[in-house]
This record gives C-alpha cells, structure tokens and sequence, in this order.
C-alpha cells in the first residue's frame, strides 16, 4: 500500500534521486558501458538485447540520433563478438512525429542488423501505438526484413486475437504482461487475469510455431512456461526466458543453471527518466529506497552539506 502510494509520488521525487535509485537498471551513460555490461552478461552464459534510451525524443534529428546510435550498436556487437541484438522502442524512431520516417528508419536497421547477422525488436509501447507498430511490423515482413520481432502484452485483451492475426508470419515474439496502464475497457487488472492472459498467450503462441522470448519475472509464470516447454518438448532453441537488467539476477542465474537460454534487457544513453520512473513503479521496494537514499543523505550529508 505505501509502496503504490509512493509509486504515484515518483514523478516529484527529485531527478538526482531517480537518478541515483534507479542506477541498477541501466548500464549508464555511453556505448562502452552497455558494451562492458554486455561483456559481463556474456561472460555468465546469459545473452543480452541493447536499448538506446529515446523515447524522450521530441523531433526528427533526435531520430537520426538514436538510429545512429543503433548502427554503432551493432557495430560494437560485432566488433567485439557479443552475444546481443538490440530492442527498439517506435517512438524513439518516431512513431509519434511522422509514420513514414518510423518506418525508414526500422527498414535501414533491419537491413543493418541482417548484413551483420543480427536481429531488432520492436518494443512495444501503450496502446495508442498497438495498432500502427503491428501493422508496421506486418510492412516490415511484406517487404523482406525477417531479421525482426515484435512484442505483445498478455495484460491486454486484444493479444490472443493479435497471435491469431500475426499467425501466418510465425513472427518472433516477446511475450510479457505489458507495463502501460490502460483502460479497464481493453486491459485485465486483476494480477491472475494478467497470468492467465499470459499463460494462455503462452500456448497459443506455441501453437502457431513462434519462437517466444518469455519476458517476466514473475516465479509462478516462469514455472508454468518451464512447464510448458517440458510438455511441449520443445528445444533449447524454441524458446528463451529474457529479464530486465537489475530486477531478479539470482532467478536468471537458476534458469542459466538448469540450461535455458536467458536474455538480458540491456538499457543505456543519455535518456533515463521516463525508463527508470518504470522501473520504480514496479520495484516492490521502492518506498524504502526512496527513503533511505533521501533520509540517509539527510542523515549523512555530503562535505558540503548539500542533500
Ligand atoms: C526483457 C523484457 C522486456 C520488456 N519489454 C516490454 C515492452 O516492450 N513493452 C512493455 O509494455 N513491457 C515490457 N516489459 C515489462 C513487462 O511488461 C512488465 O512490466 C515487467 O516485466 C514486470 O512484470 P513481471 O512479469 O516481471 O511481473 P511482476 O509481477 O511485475 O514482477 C514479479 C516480481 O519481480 C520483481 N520485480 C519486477 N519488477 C521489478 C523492478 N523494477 N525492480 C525490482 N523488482 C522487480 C518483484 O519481486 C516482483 O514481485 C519487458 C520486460 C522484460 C523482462
């Protein structure tokens, strides 16, 4: 209760804080420090997908930026022989400004991410951009890029009539409960609707032959797909769990342990805010960071008695 409480808060709490709390999700700053936590992640058996953080963009040359971005990404995955391809949010290429220019901007990097044997996710964002970011992804497809999935969200109730649409292009699909607060109108509030939706979501997906990155971290979901994949007998290569950088790293490591592949969500640049407030809202123990980063700095000030 005091954590939803302090969640609705966040977007008062100073940005120094947001900073300094949240710092765990995010590899930081530059390309080198995405690059170096890649290495790390690798280095555990755990593959990794980068995010340019963007979606603070408000005009076309900020696209430019983060497409750039995205091609040095891929350079770097190559140069250094990582283990990682790359998710991109729509609105960071410019979902929200101008369709068309979205739209050339995911064709050169799928084309990119292809020449170099790789592969882009396209995040998906609330709902207002469902429709145009499937139909792009149906575009893509159309006109050759394969090197590309999309993600669907087990919290809305359109899902299982979206699998059904998409069913003929056997996409490649990130399945995760969906972290945009919606209408009660097209979303499950209920946390085992949200499961339930996922679970269901889960099957149908392997029914229509997709391979399925399992995006949570919730434990009664990641043991109901480990169920799944048994029952199914499905091959290591069929499947992949993926998990946010900083949230659960033990649980990662469990699933590394008993031989699944695991994929890290790898998010870096200069763009943290909205991201990070996310991530927050859902960290079960966010009031008591809150305050002890706030209280603890009261209590302890710095040299110069700032806070
Ligand atoms: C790889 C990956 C990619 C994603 N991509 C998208 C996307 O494209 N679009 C989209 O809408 N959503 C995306 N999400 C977010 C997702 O929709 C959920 O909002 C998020 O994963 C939390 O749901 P959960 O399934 O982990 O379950 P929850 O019930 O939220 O979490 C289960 C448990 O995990 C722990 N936990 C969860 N989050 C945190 C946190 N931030 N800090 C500390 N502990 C935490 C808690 O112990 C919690 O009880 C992605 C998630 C992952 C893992």
């Amino acid at each position: 209760m005091i954590n939803r409480a302090i969640a609705g808060v966040l977007p008062v709490v100073p940005r120094p804080v947001v900073r300094r709390i949240s710092s765990r999700y995010i590899a930081g700053a530059e390309l080198e420090d995405a690059s170096y936590t890649v290495r790390a992640l690798n280095a555990r058996g755990k593959l990794a997908t980068v995010d340019v953080l963007g979606e603070e963009i408000t005009n076309v040359e900020e696209t430019d930026t983060i497409a750039a971005a995205y091609e040095e990404v891929l350079a770097e995955i190559d140069r250094r022989h990582l283990d990682s391809n790359i998710s991109v949010k729509p609105t960071a290429l410019g979902l929200g400004l101008d369709l068309d220019l979205c739209k050339r901007h995911f064709q050169q990097l799928v084309h990119r991410a292809r020449v170099r044997d790789n592969f882009v996710r396209i995040d998906m964002e609330d709902a207002t951009t469902t429709d145009s970011t499937l139909a792009m992804y149906r575009d893509l497809r159309a006109d050759g890029y394969d090197a590309v999935g999309v993600v669907l969200q087990a919290s809305l109730k359109r899902t299982i009539s979206d699998i059904g649409d998409l069913a003929d292009l056997r996409p490649n699909v990130r399945l995760c409960k969906g972290i945009y607060v919606e209408s009660s109108e097209i979303q499950f509030r209920d946390y085992h609707a949200v499961q339930n939706g996922f679970v269901a979501a889960l099957e149908a997906l392997f029914d229509t032959g997709c391979h399925v990155g399992i995006a949570t971290h919730d434990r009664w979901l990641i043991e109901q797909a480990k169920r799944i994949v048994a029952k199914r007998g499905l091959d290591r290569d069929a499947y992949e769990f993926q998990m946010l950088l900083g949230v659960r790293p033990g649980l990662g490591d469990t699933l590394v342990e008993e031989g699944h592949r695991l994929r890290i969500y790898v998010p870096f640049g200069s763009h943290w805010y909205q991201y990070s407030l996310r991530r927050l809202q859902e960290n079960p123990s966010i009031a008591g960071y809150i305050a002890s980063d706030t209280f603890g700095r009261v209590l302890r000030p710095g040299r110069n008695g700032s806070l």
